[in-house]
């Protein structure tokens, strides 16, 4: 029994700390979404509790769900024109989480090659050890690649609408409709593209990721993921392909598709992937997720007007060799652009110094207003060494394939005054200048 009634002064010492100031239950009205930082939540009745792990709404334990997390959520789903959302601790959380709760030992996954580093080395190095294998696509826009490549054993196609550092956008459309021949779902990573710049389910894809560490956030401060379902399953057509999505569990209980239909995917993996695998976020960071959303649209719309006039004066300069930012007209990924990223082409992108990996290095160290540091989405405009730093683990082959060379730098640009950038980037441009005479 909660004690909701003011403390007897004779009630002991520990029993007041406990409960002489909690008010379970009590109805206040805050317009921000509180931190619930609350393991669990107060039952009312002792049937009550029954019917909630019978699964009736309420709220029993925050790793099954919480009030500050589904705020986020149902945020996120809704901006992203989903169905439903879950959000979890990290965006490798939310790649794992994803993957391990489509695919089991003995299927296949393929996979653009153009990827963030930790997906990457989690798909070779990690889920093959759970018997999961991954084949990777180089030419990610063309649907014949990806259709050659697919195997029976295939469960999902997975690629990012906006790759870093190479700015190789993403064909959505084009690769969805291989995907939805072959009964399987699109998964999408869209950390750096954020639903305001594009929606991937519109275009047909499944499933999109974040890394609400990013964009969403914004400030650099929390971590978190989301994975956005578009509440499409398919029984009929993708049923035998999923079986523990539409097979009966041991006591017999409706499968996930009997109870959830379309919702299948994300139930199972809030029911059973979050519930049994506890990538759990903490209510603070949804908190922090939650009014870095409020502000989303102003910052990326700055952030990439930014990144557009910093592109333009790096393309420019003498000491750089090229500039991989698919909001340039030279860029190979322009008209690709155009039809997916119209309100702006994102804040993170690459560019190479003539002079090497010695410019790098001497451009880095004199810059006063970028922050040096392996992030991104941040509203403070950053730069780090790919080469040397998040890709040391590539062979030169492997990082000349994703256009990353000794001299290339990669920038995820804030929301400072342009013209202080560009201060800023010269200064680094000197340092090089300085270094070679
Ligand atoms: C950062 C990032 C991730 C991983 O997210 P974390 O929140 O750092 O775990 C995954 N995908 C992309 C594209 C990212 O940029």
């Amino acid at each position: 029994m909660t004690l909701h009634r003011p403390l007897d002064t004779a009630v002991g010492f520990s029993t007041r700390q406990l409960h002489a100031g909690a008010r379970p239950g009590t109805t206040v009205n805050p317009r921000v979404t509180p931190i619930y930082m609350t393991a669990g939540f107060v039952i009312d009745d002792f049937d009550h509790a029954g019917d909630i792990f019978n699964g009736a709404e309420g709220y029993s334990y925050t790793r099954v769900a919480n009030p500050t997390a589904e705020a986020v959520e149902r945020t996120v789903a809704h901006l992203e024109n989903g169905a439903e959302a879950l959000l979890v601790g990290s965006g490798q959380a939310a790649v794992a989480v994803t993957l391990l709760g489509l695919l089991q030992a003995g299927d296949h996954l393929l996979s653009a090659s153009s990827l963030y580093e930790g997906t990457r080395g989690f798909l070779i190095d990690n889920l093959s050890r759970y018997g999961i294998t991954t084949d990777f696509v180089d030419d990610a826009n063309s649907p014949e690649a990806w259709e050659r490549a697919i195997l029976p054993s295939t469960r999902a196609l997975f690629a990012e609408s906006i790759p870093n550092p190479k700015n190789d956008v993403f064909d959505i459309e084009a690769i969805a409709e291989v995907a939805h021949r072959h009964g399987i779902p699109l998964i999408i990573d869209s950390t750096l593209a954020t639903p305001y710049l594009l929606r991937p389910l519109d275009f047909g894809a499944d499933i999109v990721i974040h890394s609400a560490s990013k964009f969403l956030a914004g400030h650099g401060a929390a971590l978190g993921g989301v994975i956005v379902d578009n509440g499409l399953f398919d029984v009929e057509r993708s049923g035998d392909l999923f079986l523990h999505l539409t097979t009966r569990d041991r006591h017999g209980n409706p499968s996930f598709a009997e109870r959830s239909g379309g919702l299948a995917r994300i139930a199972y993996l809030r029911e059973v992937m979050a519930l049994r695998f506890g990538p759990t976020p903490s209510p603070i960071n949804a908190f922090l997720i939650n009014q870095g959303i409020e502000t989303l649209s102003l910052r990326v719309e700055r952030q990439s007007q930014n990144a557009l006039g910093v592109a333009r004066w790096l393309e420019q300069q003498p000491e750089v060799h090229s500039v991989d930012y698919s909001g340039l007209e030279s860029n190979p990924f322009h008209p690709l652009a155009l039809k997916y990223l119209p309100r702006g082409q994102g804040s993170v992108f690459s560019f190479t110094l003539r002079g090497g990996l010695d410019a790098a290095r001497d451009f880095v160290n004199a810059l006063e207003t970028f922050t040096h540091m392996t992030h991104l989405g941040d509203v403070r405009s950053l730069i780090l060494h790919p080469g040397t730093t998040s890709h040391n683990a590539r062979t030169d082959d492997e990082l000349s394939q994703s256009g990353i060379w000794p001299g290339t730098l990669r920038l995820s640009i804030g929301i400072e005054d342009l013209a202080d950038l560009l201060t800023d980037l010269e200064r680094g441009l000197a340092a090089t200048r300085t270094v070679v005479a």
